[in-house]
């Protein structure tokens, strides 16, 4: 590779420039404005970018500054123009400059793509001086030739100067919502005729099972590639003034707003989640963005702790380099964005890899990240299952992000460790709710059944176990098993649904084995118990009483529309059975009397707890599971502040 190196942009800017010089020679060199609709021009451009004036400027400062570009002032002219010196800086000849210009703007074609598309630019009698042209470029390490695909005809060839990242819309379009069971879903018309390549991953849909898109996947030395463009991005986006950075990222939450409809199909196509579950939490996930926004700046401004004559002390704050996210499915946006908006917001570069049953919602967030102006090397996907996930944790990224299981997590913690890397931990729970004896019944009930059944149970602070105080067990027991009865189980598209299908299908599995397990054990079963018999994952939403604490229904995570529900005499039993767990997520208690409840959510081993509500996380607040439920906070001031390292200011006058 040349010694010299391109961002994204100025690969774009310079581009540009180099086309408009031969093809509109008349209105060369360029304005600001000209040049800014050159960058952001939908034809001959791969990726479509959209820069504003104040991109455009500071990158023509920075080609300056490597001389590739001058700006002109000509006497009498009020306006200053740009023209690029690329053929000087590079010695290059016209041939070479159309080849390069056009892989600046395009990204690796092929050479008889080349010939076609530099025809405006430089008359290349025939193929093979394209390909002698790239044979010269070759030896000065300006391109290189790409290995073949499958299903590609011709090998491609693509510029050294600047390593730019292959666009996310390169794989993913819209996905229609299409109703499970129709003839169109059954169909899978989006996937593509092109032989697959080998490395894939295929994208279901969890209410039927019909193949959505099939994505490939990075491996070790994709994700390699990657981190070293987010390592190198990294710097020029923290020196960013912060009020840029947010500029994008606001960007970011009006477009996903106006966007909410494809977002929220798309979602609910991979996940299964009901259509208008996906739209709130799209919506909630943008309020987060806002008060992330807002509050970065205080949380992150440099404090004096000691101020005397003769010594200052001082803490100031810079970001902890690339971080890597490994994401859950359950609630794509939320998890993702929040740890991805507090780090850009911080100055990090992030590599995101989601969830392998979340990839077309990851990989369209990234996509139009980019669109909203965050550079491309700055926040890029990495998608990909597990042996992904365990690749980017194993690289040498500065923090790791994790949010799923506790098996998981223990191994990402392990591969963090032997690197001595920041890590943190979002992982399960088997959260647990106690009713007291004073509650309006009908409305509890209501209350604690959106807290088991929402998302289908499949939220990490669902509740997963209710003690119910014996003076109201039978009423309780009565109001709660009509409610669960009268859920619609269905299509996740139509309006109407409450309960969507599994996103897993080895989830379904899970689910029988604690139903199994807890009859063989004494339970008794007062609703549903089994699988649903449709194409796709379902599973009846299901309520086991005598139940106890040995049974893994109560002990180890169902994550799915499964609960036990156990009477208790009185609120130190509910207290002892309520941390008779590992994990320590959330602990819900109902009751009129705050001072009742306060007592008992006192004593629990537990990072959030819930007062007469359940199943929520505030951004306000710190979101901090313990024991086997995570390691470190995300959300809330702690959350931001886990983006960045402290530096500490030792300062003493002369
Ligand atoms: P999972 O552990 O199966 O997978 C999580 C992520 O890890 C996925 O992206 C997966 O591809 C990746 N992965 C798998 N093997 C890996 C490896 N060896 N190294 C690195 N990455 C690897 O969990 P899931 O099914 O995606 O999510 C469900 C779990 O997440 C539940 O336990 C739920 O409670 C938990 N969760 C917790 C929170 C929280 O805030 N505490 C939020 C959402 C979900």
């Amino acid at each position: 590779m040349p010694e010299l190196t391109l961002t994204p942009e100025e690969a774009r800017v310079l581009g540009a420039l180099m086309e408009k010089s031969v093809t509109t020679p008349d209105g060369y060199p360029l304005s600001l404005n000209s040049l800014m609709t050159a960058c952001n021009q939908t034809t001959n451009r791969d990726p479509v970018v959209k820069y504003d004036d104040q991109v455009v400027e500071r990158t023509l400062d920075s080609l300056r500054e490597k001389g590739l570009a001058r700006r002109l002032k000509s006497a009498g002219q009020r306006v200053i123009k740009f023209r690029h010196v690329a053929g000087e800086t590079l010695a290059l000849d016209p041939g070479e400059l159309a080849v390069i210009g056009v892989l600046l703007l395009r990204g690796p074609q092929t050479p008889g793509e080349l010939k076609i598309r530099t025809e405006r630019w430089h008359a290349f009698g025939a193929l093979e001086d394209v390909e002698k042209t790239l044979q010269n470029l070759v030896a000065r390490e300006f391109v290189v030739h790409l290995p073949r695909r499958a299903g590609q005809k011709e090998a491609r060839w693509a510029q050294l100067l600047c390593e730019v990242a292959e666009s996310p819309t390169a794989y993913v379009a819209p996905v229609e919502v299409v109703q499970p069971g129709t003839a169109a879903s059954a169909a899978p018309a989006a996937v593509p005729l092109e032989p697959k390549p080998s490395r894939t991953l295929d994208v279901h849909n969890p209410a039927d099972g019909s193949l959505l898109r099939t994505i490939e996947v990075d491996d070790e030395r994709a994700v390699a590639t990657k981190l070293e463009r987010a390592r190198r991005a990294q710097r020029a986006w923290a020196a960013r003034p912060y009020e840029e950075r947010a500029a994008a990222l606001r960007r970011f939450r009006e477009m996903l707003i106006a966007e909410i409809e494809t977002f929220a199909a798309t979602t609910t196509a991979e996940v299964g989640k009901p259509l208008n579950q996906s739209s709130g939490e799209i919506r909630g996930a943008g309020d987060r963005v806002d008060w992330f926004i807002a509050h970065v700046p205080n949380v992150l401004e440099p404090v004096a702790v000691t101020v005397r004559d003769d010594l200052e002390e001082r803490v100031s704050y810079e970001p902890v380099g690339v971080v890597a996210h490994v994401s859950a499915w359950n609630y794509p946006y939320f998890v993702g964005l929040n740890s991805i908006v507090p780090a850009l917001l911080a100055g990090n570069a992030v590599l995101y890899k989601p969830s392998e049953h979340a990839t077309l919602t990851g990989l369209a967030l990234v996509d139009l990240m980019h669109r909203a102006g965050v550079p491309v090397d700055v926040v890029q996907a990495v998608p990909g299952a597990g042996p992904t996930g365990a690749a980017l944790v194993e690289a040498d990224v500065d923090l790791v992000c994790f949010t799923g299981s506790h098996a998981t997590g223990s191994k990402v913690a392990m591969a963090a460790a032997a690197r001595l890397s920041r890590v943190q931990l979002e992982l399960g729970g088997k959260d647990p709710a106690y009713v007291c004896d004073d509650v309006d019944v009908d409305n509890t009930a209501m209350a604690v059944a959106e807290g088991v059944f929402y998302n289908a149970g499949q939220s990490c602070c669902a509740i997963e176990r209710v003690y119910v105080h014996e003076r109201i067990w039978q009423p309780f027991l009565d109001a709660f098993v009509a409610i669960a009865e009268a859920y619609r189980v269905g299509d996740p598209t139509d309006d109407a649904t409450d309960i969507g299908p599994l996103a897993r299908e080895e989830q379904v599995a899970v689910l029988e084995t604690q139903v199994q397990d807890a009859l063989g054990k004494g339970a008794k079963l007062l609703l549903g118990g089994k699988r649903i018999d449709r194409p796709g994952h379902w599973f009846e939403p299901t309520v086991l009483v005598n139940v106890d604490n040995h049974m893994a229904v109560m002990r180890e995570e169902s994550f799915g529309p499964v609960i036990g529900v156990q009477r208790v005499a009185n609120d130190d039993e509910a207290v002892r059975l309520m941390d008779d767990t590992p994990y320590g997520l959330t602990a819900a208690v109902f009751s009129t009397d705050r001072e009742r409840a306060t007592h008992v959510l006192e004593a629990l081993d537990t990072g959030s707890v819930y007062w007469n509500c359940s199943d929520r996380t505030s951004v306000c607040l710190p979101w901090a599971g313990r024991r086997r439920s995570g390691l470190g906070v995300s959300l809330g001031e702690a959350g931001i502040r886990a983006f960045v390292r402290e530096k500490a200011w030792h300062l003493r006058p002369a």
